[in-house]
C-alpha cells in the first residue's frame, strides 16, 4: 500500500479549483472554511472568470500558479474534472480531492467517468480522495486546515474520524459541538475511488496526533485487506466503527447447516472482531466512546467504584456495569473510614458512594481523591446528578481536578446538562471524559477494558501441520466442472488426508455386503443412505442407528429402501455407509464448518452442534487463515464453552484437539479454496483424542 497521506493531512500549500464568489456554492463555503479556520499554508482559489474571492487572489488556472502546490480540491461540475486532474499532472501535484458528485454513485454514465478518472490517477501516480465527498479536516495549531464545506467548527481532540458518508459527517460536526468531542483529522472519503478507509486506519497507525480513529463505513473497500490493516493498528491504537447497511449478497446460496447460521452481518460481525475494532450501533455511542479513549487511561481491570449525589442513577450505573462485564469494587476499609470523616452522616460510605444532594464542590473532590486512590479500584464514574442549589460547574471543576491528578480511568458525567459540560470544557482544557449518561460512562468503561484484554492477547500464529494436499487435488481432479457435494468416501479420504479424525467408515454397494462391512467394523452400528443427491440422509429418513445384529440390519436397509421408494427417490440410492455406533454421550456433540464469502473469503465455523444447532444458533465465525489465538478465542467465545469443559461432574473435551482441529479445517480450505462449503456436523469431542470423532461430513466443491 502506497500510504503517505501526509501532503492531504500536512499540505504547505492548497489550490481549490472551482472556487467561487458566488455565496451559498460549495466553492464559496469550502474557500471560506479554509479562511475562517486559519490555515497556516499557502492559499490558491483558482476560478478563470474571477480575479479575487473571499479577498484573496485567484489565479484563472492552476498553472498559473508560480508557487509549488502539495495539494488540489476540485469542486467544478463533473465534466471538468479529468482536465482538472491533467492540470495537477502539469503542476507535479500529487495530492487531489474531488468533492464533485455524479460519479459511481449515480450509475452507468457516472462509473465510467470515475473508471476513467481512477486511470487517470493510477497513471499520473497521484492519490485522489473522493470523488463525492466533503473534503479534509485536520485541526492541528501549525496546520488549521478546514478544507470542507461543513458548516460549523470542528474543535481540536485526538480522534481521527473517517466517513463515507458525506451526509454523516455534517451531523456529526454539530454532534461534537455539542458533546466536546475533539478531532485531529477528517477524511471523507465519498466513493473510495483510490483511497481507502484501509489506506486512512493505516496511515493514522503511527501518526501521533490521532489518539483514536473513528470510521463510519457502508462497504468495505477489500475485506481482507480490512482485516490485516486493523488487526495490526488496533493493537496500537483503538478503532471504532459503524457500519452502516447490515447486508451482504455474498453467502445467498449456501446449502449447509454453517451457511444457513451465517447471516447477512456475519462477515462485518466477524471482520470487527476478528480485527479487534469496537463496533458501535449509533454515532453518539461512537464519539461518546472515542472521547472517553482519548481522554482518558485504559482501566487496569474491570473494578469500578462509582460516587454520586443521587441515588438512582447510581443504581442504574451499577446495573449497566455489571451487565457489561464489569465488577463493582469493594472499597478498602481505610477508603470508607477516610470518606466518613467528610461526609454528612447519612451518606454512604460503601461502592456506590452516595454523597447525597448536600454535598458541595470540596467534598466531591475530595470523595473523587479517595475513591480514585483506592487500590481496589480500576476504574471510576463520578456522578454528579441533577442540578442542585450548588454552582455545578464548580463541582465538575473539582471532580475533574481530582480525577486529572490521580490519573486512573475515569469518567465524570454530568446529567443531563450539556451546558454544564460545554463550560468546564472551555474552562479546563485538560479533563477527564464528561458524558451525560452515567450508564453509557459503564459501558464505555467494559469497552476499553475489553480492549486493553485484546491489546493484551498475543498476535497469534497461522500453524501449519503436515498434509496430503495432493491426495486432496487428485480427489478434486476426478470431478467434472460445476458445484456439486463430494461422495462420502471422497470426503472421507479428503479428512484423512488432514489428519482429521473421522469415523471408521465402509460404503457397501448393498445389503450382502453391508452384513460384511458390519462384521468387519463389529455391532452394534450405523447405516446410512449412501448417494451423491442425497446429502441430507436424515431428512430422507435415511440414517439407523445402534443396529445389534444381521437381522436388524437386514431389516433396517430394507425398511429405508422401501422409504425411498415411496419418495421415488429409491434411484438416487448408491448403497450404504456403516460406521460403527459412537457413545455420543461420552463427548460433546460439535458442528466445526467453513462458508465461503465472495468477499471476505472462508469463514470457519464453530459451535454446539447436534439436531439444535439451528435452534440455539450457539456458533461463531472466524476468517480463514486462523492463528492458533483465533481458534482459541472461537472455542473460548461460544456459550457452550461451560459444557466443553465439562458440567455435573462430566470431564472437560480435549480442548487443544478442538483447536488443533479448528485450524486444520482452516488449512484445508486455505489451500483449497474451491471447497466453498464444508460441515462437520455432528463433530463428537472427548476428554480423550482418541475417542473424539467426526460423524458426518459434507463438502460442496465449485470447480472452475
Ligand atoms: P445427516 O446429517 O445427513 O442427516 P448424520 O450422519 O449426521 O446424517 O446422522 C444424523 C445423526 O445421527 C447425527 O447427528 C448423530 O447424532 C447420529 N449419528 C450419525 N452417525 C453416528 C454414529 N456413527 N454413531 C452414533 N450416532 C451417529
Ligand atoms: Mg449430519
Amino acid at each position: 500500500m502506497n500510504n503517505d497521506l501526509n501532503k492531504f493531512f500536512y499540505p504547505k500549500s492548497i489550490a481549490v479549483i472551482g472556487a467561487s464568489s458566488k455565496p451559498g456554492t460549495l466553492g464559496y463555503e469550502l474557500l471560506g472554511n479554509l479562511i475562517k479556520f486559519g490555515y497556516n499554508g499557502k492559499l490558491f482559489p483558482v476560478n478563470p472568470k474571477a480575479d479575487a474571492i473571499h479577498s484573496i487572489k485567484s489565479y484563472k488556472s492552476l498553472l498559473e500558479i508560480k508557487d509549488e502546490v502539495d495539494l488540489v480540491i476540485i469542486m467544478l461540475g463533473k465534466h471538468l474534472v479529468l482536465n482538472a486532474v491533467d492540470e495537477c499532472k502539469k503542476k507535479k501535484v500529487s495530492a487531489v480531492i474531488v468533492i464533485t458528485a455524479g460519479f459511481k454513485e449515480v450509475g452507468d454514465e457516472g462509473v465510467t467517468l470515475e473508471q476513467d478518472l481512477i486511470a487517470k490517477i493510477r497513471k499520473y501516480k497521484m492519490r485522489l480522495v473522493g470523488p463525492n465527498c466533503m473534503g479534509i479536516i485536520n485541526t492541528k495549531s501549525d496546520v488549521l486546515m478546514n478544507g470542507t464545506f461543513i458548516k460549523g467548527t470542528p474543535v481540536a481532540g485526538g480522534i481521527g474520524f473517517v466517513s463515507q458518508s458525506g451526509a454523516l459527517g455534517a451531523s456529526v460536526l454539530k454532534i461534537i459541538e455539542k458533546y466536546d468531542i475533539g478531532f485531529s483529522q477528517f477524511l471523507s472519503i465519498g466513493n473510495k475511488a483510490d483511497v481507502s478507509e484501509n489506506d486512512l486506519i493505516d496511515y493514522w497507525k503511527d501518526n501521533p496526533d490521532v489518539n483514536v480513529i473513528t470510521a463510519y463505513l457502508e462497504s468495505f473497500s477489500d475485506s481482507k485487506q480490512f482485516l490485516d490493516v486493523c488487526k495490526s493498528v488496533t493493537k496500537n491504537k483503538p478503532v471504532i466503527a459503524i457500519k452502516a447497511a447490515k447486508t451482504s449478497a455474498g453467502m445467498k446460496a449456501a446449502s449447509s447447516h454453517t451457511g444457513a447460521l451465517a447471516s447477512a452481518d456475519t462477515v462485518a460481525e466477524t471482520l470487527f472482531e476478528q480485527s479487534g475494532v469496537i463496533r458501535v450501533n449509533t454515532v453518539d455511542d461512537m464519539f461518546n466512546l472515542a472521547k472517553a479513549f482519548d481522554r482518558a487511561k485504559l482501566p487496569l481491570g474491570k473494578r469500578v467504584a462509582v460516587l454520586t449525589n443521587a441515588g438512582g442513577p447510581a443504581i442504574l450505573t451499577v446495573d449497566e456495569a455489571a451487565n457489561c462485564g464489569l465488577e463493582i469494587a469493594e472499597l478498602s476499609k481505610e477508603t470508607q473510614a477516610k470518606l466518613r470523616e467528610i461526609v454528612v452522616p447519612e451518606a454512604s460510605v460503601q461502592n456506590p458512594v452516595d454523597l447525597l444532594p448536600p454535598a458541595t464542590a470540596q467534598v466531591y473532590g475530595k470523595a473523587t481523591e479517595i475513591v480514585l486512590a483506592d487500590k481496589n479500584v480500576d476504574a471510576g464514574i463520578l456522578i454528579l446528578g441533577p442540578p442542585l442549589m450548588f454552582d455545578t460547574v464548580e463541582i465538575t471543576r473539582y471532580i475533574c481536578d481530582a480525577a486529572n491528578r490521580n490519573g486512573k480511568c475515569a469518567i465524570v458525567v454530568v446529567m443531563s446538562q450539556d451546558e454544564i459540560i460545554a463550560e468546564v470544557a472551555k474552562q479546563m482544557p485538560v479533563h477527564p471524559p464528561l458524558f451525560n449518561s452515567a450508564e453509557k460512562a459503564a459501558w464505555a468503561i467494559s469497552e476499553m477494558y475489553k480492549y486493553k484484554q485484546w491489546k493484551e492477547l498475543p498476535e497469534g500464529k497461522v500453524k501449519k501441520i503436515n498434509v496430503n494436499t495432493k491426495g486432496v487435488r487428485s480427489i478434486i481432479n476426478k470431478y467434472k466442472k460445476g458445484d456439486c457435494y463430494l461422495d462420502f468416501n471422497d470426503v472421507y479420504d479428503i479428512l484423512n488426508h488432514y489428519k482429521m479424525p473421522i469415523i471408521e467408515t465402509r460404503i457397501s454397494k448393498n445389503v450382502q455386503q453391508s452384513i460384511y462391512d458390519a462384521n468387519k467394523i463389529g455391532f452394534p452400528v450405523v447405516a446410512k443412505v449412501f448417494g451423491r443427491e442425497l446429502v441430507h440422509k436424515s431428512d430422507v429418513g435415511g440414517v439407523a442407528l445402534n443396529i445389534q445384529d444381521e437381522e436388524d440390519l437386514i431389516n433396517v436397509e430394507s425398511r429405508i429402501i422401501a422409504g425411498l421408494k415411496e419418495k421415488e427417490m429409491d434411484s438416487k440410492l448408491e448403497g450404504f455407509i456403516i460406521q460403527p455406533f459412537a457413545k455420543i454421550e461420552e463427548g460433546v456433540e460439535t458442528i466445526l464448518g467453513a462458508v465461503k464469502d465472495s468477499k471476505a473469503g472462508h469463514l470457519l465455523m464453530f459451535g454446539l452442534g447436534g439436531i439444535f444447532v439451528e435452534v440455539f444458533k450457539d456458533v461463531k465465525f472466524k476468517i480463514a487463515p486462523l492463528t492458533d489465538i483465533d481458534a482459541k478465542t472461537i472455542v473460548h467465545s461460544i456459550k457452550s464453552y461451560e459444557i466443553l469443559k465439562g458440567v455435573r461432574g462430566k470431564k472437560s473435551v480435549d480442548l487443544d484437539f478442538v483447536e488443533e482441529n479448528i485450524m486444520k479445517l482452516s488449512q484445508l480450505v486455505t489451500d483449497f479454496p474451491e471447497f466453498i462449503e464444508i460441515d462437520l456436523n455432528p463433530f463428537v469431542f472427548s476428554p480423550s483424542r482418541s475417542k473424539s470423532k467426526i460423524l458426518d461430513a459434507r463438502i460442496r466443491l465449485v470447480k472452475k
